[in-house]
């Protein structure tokens, strides 16, 4: 108690008010912003977008983010500002209208949206512990004074807090030397140590004296070694190479001139040539030979003449192009152009880590000026990358959070697939959605954006119809290669006539065997991973549930085990049933494990791979998976809509669809949109070279109009027909929609709050309430859950009236005693 008195005596200056006072973001989850004096000592560094220290509560010190500088006197008692921590604000004044945006939209809290936009060694907090780099060494005389005697301290103490750092320097402010530290990676904080760190280490070759300075005297090393040919070949391979390139690695010689790794060391022996170790970008700095760009086809050309002069009247072009169009060309041409004119690119994807192929593609054209931002890279690369973009780093590529990189001149947003759901960030707050954000951020640099998809989403193709975007289509694919042809399969029919082989019609075993015949190779989906995702007694019904969640319990075969695909609990399969005692207890249903496991019975000969989360755990095995499918070591692929995402293959010349009733029959307003959208997207994995693929969907229910529309590839009729039921119904486009959850785990705690807070809103919205009710999954990780939905006009002061409604009521329900545990999660524009 009195520890923390004086310790807080000493932390403050007397009040000595300059009259001038910051707002300040914490990087936490509060209404609003916090309002501290700027002493006399920081008053010209002092400016919004820097970091600034400040104090929180009893002892705890932040990183806050100066939002605005005034001389508003608040009436109550300010603290001080304990220090500015940046020199050039770090958040320039339209990424903090961004924020803001998304703030307001997405009704969460300038901290939320702070905590997701900055790295985490940005937003140091007194809670935070950091330690030594393993890899600390000889960078240790370039530091300053305070960094050094903090490195001998971490030496000797393995793990200290930020407020320990503040005592051992004997100083309130310790940001700036945390930072250099950080920033010459010899400290890291402690929720990251876990992270196996390692730069990335490259062997290179460079000519040893005194031939580097003079390399006239190059002749007299060749006679040197004229007696190996291998080392002349090295020699010449290297003289070759320095042509083109300052840095050579060894590898490059080794492929060039054939020679291992003993040859370059015996010229080392001669003094002609110098190994060395060189630390690599991790920004995934690209080493490889650049391609050229092919000619664009006609109907690209025309695309994209359509595309700029569209650019000349809207901000937003949606870029319509069948799969295998061509559509990535076309976004090459446009970053060149936008380059040229001294702008930057952002490339958004909706899963970076599942695109190696485009990320690839970019990298052999644009080399080092792409990027690539995932969720992959580590706290230290995510500094790297800032910095990057903020120096003008020209293209990144990236998932929706590389949104909020700190662009200089940004000219071009292309979000690809922009139809894809995973755009939509759920959890946990801002759940923004990164196409829409995308849009409003373009709109902030004054910079274009496109669009591209085969499969638009309703809202985008409904804006483009009304002339909010312009629409530019792609209609065939490139090289007049054809659409691959569709076929549905009854697979009701097939079961009454019992050819249907459990989970596989005649007309698919069929088509497979044939595209194996042919040396093709082929893909199946299945949404749904695990081997069945129900156990059930044949005798008493009982189903194997989770204890912590509402919903069955997936059995997986290869670890022999229940898994719930909730909360990740498992356990084990009981032989007999635990109600009854019968051993009668079935596995019911399929997943994409059970697939595999079938076509291994039916094709003994073939290479089947599963693509799934449980087969990819890590990036590395995506990309083996990949790779081995490219160079057609696998005959079979079987996978979740992991293989819809923007593959292109060449030799697949079968893709099947498990069970469109799955997809088509869940009970949601965009089921028929997800269903084209994944029909059409695995289905455009098929043919895309020369010949003409073939696609067959096995449905139990066969008169689904969606059906019909994927057969046609006929997007105009799936649009119509959808919208028609949309605006019956008030869905979206023509309502917004948010939706509000509460969770608690007292089901009697959750009803009374849910009812409280629907009455407050009924009260006032009346019909556009909808609910509440319990959402398909009602208790997960033992919490219960409790939803209510908001259909809104499509107006900018009736959603502005409905959220600030929703907020206060939600503020006087959890200050509402016996509610404050209650949490509220709320989704504007959910999926
Ligand atoms: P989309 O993204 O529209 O489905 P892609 O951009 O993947 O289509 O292109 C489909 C295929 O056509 C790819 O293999 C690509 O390399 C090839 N392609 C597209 N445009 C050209 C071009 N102008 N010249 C050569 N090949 C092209
Ligand atoms: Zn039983
Ligand atoms: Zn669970």
């Amino acid at each position: 108690m009195q520890q923390s008195g004086s310790a807080s005596r000493e932390l403050f200056h007397p009040v000595q008010t300059t009259g001038t006072y910051a707002s300040v973001i914490l990087p936490l989850a509060l209404p609003k912003l916090y309002t501290y004096y700027v002493p006399e000592e920081w008053l010209d560094a002092a400016r919004p977008g820097v970091r600034v220290e400040v104090q929180f509560g009893k002892r705890k010190i932040y990183a806050g983010l100066l939002r605005e500088i005034h001389h508003r006197k608040p009436d109550h008692e300010t603290k001080p500002l304990l220090s500015v921590l940046d020199e050039q604000p770090l958040v320039g004044e339209r990424h903090l209208s961004f924020w803001e945006w998304i703030a307001e939209y997405y009704c969460c809290s300038l901290g939320e949206v702070m905590d997701a936009a900055l790295p985490a060694p940005f937003k140091l907090s007194s809670r935070r512990k950091i330690s030594l780099s393993p890899f600390f060494d000889r960078h240790f005389e370039e530091l300053s004074e305070a960094a050094h005697l903090l490195v001998q301290a971490l030496q000797i103490q393995k793990e200290v807090s930020i407020d320990e750092v503040r005592k051992i320097l004997n100083r309130k402010t310790v940001g700036k030397v945390l930072q250099e530290l950080f920033e010459k990676r010899l400290i890291y904080m402690s929720e990251e140590v876990k992270e196996t760190y390692r730069p990335r280490m490259v062997r290179c070759v460079r000519l040893a004296e005194p031939y580097r300075s003079q390399p006239e005297l190059l002749s007299e090393a060749f006679e040197q070694c004229a007696r190996s040919l291998k080392q002349t070949e090295a020699l010449m391979a290297f003289v070759q190479l320095s042509k083109q390139q300052q840095v050579i690695r060894c590898q490059e010689i080794y492929d060039r001139a054939g020679v291992n790794s003993a040859v370059l060391r015996a010229l080392e022996k001669k003094g002609i040539l110098e190994l060395y170790e060189k630390q690599a970008s991790r920004l995934g700095g690209y080493e490889e030979e650049l391609v050229e760009v092919p000619e664009m086809s006609e109907q690209q050309q025309r695309a994209l003449t359509a595309v700029e002069e569209a650019f000349g009247e809207k901000d937003v072009v949606l870029l319509h192009g069948v799969t295998g169009s061509g559509k990535t060309r076309l976004y090459v041409e446009l970053i060149k152009k936008t380059l040229a004119r001294g702008r930057q690119v952002l490339y958004l994807l909706p899963e970076v880590g599942l695109t190696t192929q485009i990320v690839q593609r970019l990298q052999q054209l644009f080399g080092d000026q792409v990027a690539v931002y995932h969720h992959r890279l580590n706290q230290n690369e995510r500094v790297e990358m800032w910095r990057a973009v903020a120096e003008g780093q020209p293209v990144v590529l990236g998932a929706r959070s590389a949104l909020f990189l700190p662009f200089r001149e940004l000219g071009l947003v292309i979000v690809d697939e922009e139809h894809d759901p995973s755009f939509k960030q759920h959890d946990p707050a801002p759940r923004y959605q990164g196409r829409d954000a995308a849009v409003y951020l373009a709109h902030l640099f004054g910079a274009k954006t496109l669009l591209g998809t085969a499969t638009p989403s309703l809202e985008s193709y409904y804006n483009a119809r009304r002339g909010k975007y312009a629409l530019v289509e792609m209609l065939e694919r490139f090289g007049g290669v054809q659409l691959p042809e569709i076929q549905v399969v009854d697979a009701r029919e097939e079961l009454l006539l019992r050819k249907l082989k459990v989970h596989f019609t005649s007309t698919l075993l069929e088509e497979i065997t044939q595209a194996l015949e042919k040396g093709e190779q082929v893909i199946l989906f299945r949404n749904r991973r695990g081997y069945a995702p129900i156990l059930k007694c044949a005798v008493c019904g009982w189903q194997a549930g989770c204890k912590d969640c509402d919903v069955s319990l997936t059995y997986h075969k290869f670890q022999n085990r229940l898994q719930c695909h909730y909360c990740g609990h498992q356990e084990g399969v009981p032989t007999a049933c635990p109600a009854c005692g019968s051993a009668e207890v079935r596995l019911l249903g399929f997943g994409t494990e059970k697939i595999e496991d079938e076509l291994k019975i039916y094709f003994p000969e073939a290479n089947i791979q599963r693509m799934d989360f449980d087969a990819v755990r890590s990036r590395n095995a995506y990309v083996r998976i990949i790779n081995d499918f490219e160079e057609k070591r696998i005959d079979i692929l079987v996978g979740t809509q992991m293989v819809t995402k923007g593959l292109d293959f060449e030799n697949v010349g079968l893709v099947g669809v498990m069970s469109a009733d799955q997809i088509l029959q869940f009970p949601h307003f965009r089921s028929a949109e997800r269903g084209f959208q994944l029909m059409t997207q695995v289905a455009g994995r098929a043919g895309r070279k020369q010949k003409r693929g073939k696609v067959i969907i096995q449905a139990f229910r066969v008169d689904h109009p969606v059906l019909r529309e994927v057969l046609d590839g006929d997007y105009q009729g799936f649009f119509q027909r959808e919208i028609r039921e949309r605006r019956a119904f008030q869905y979206p486009p023509f309502s917004r929609l948010i939706q509000l959850t509460l969770k608690h785990k007292d089901p009697q705690v959750l009803n009374n709050a849910m009812r409280q807070v629907a009455e407050r809103l009924k009260a006032e919205l009346g019909r556009r309430v909808l609910g509440p009710g319990i959402p398909p999954v009602g208790r997960i990780r033992g919490q219960y859950l409790l939803e209510l939905l908001l259909k809104l006009e499509p107006r900018t002061p009736v959603l502005r009236h409905a959220k600030t409604l929703l907020l206060q009521t939600l503020r006087e329900m959890q200050q509402t005693p016996g509610f404050t545990t209650v949490r509220a999660i709320v989704d504007v524009d959910p999926n």
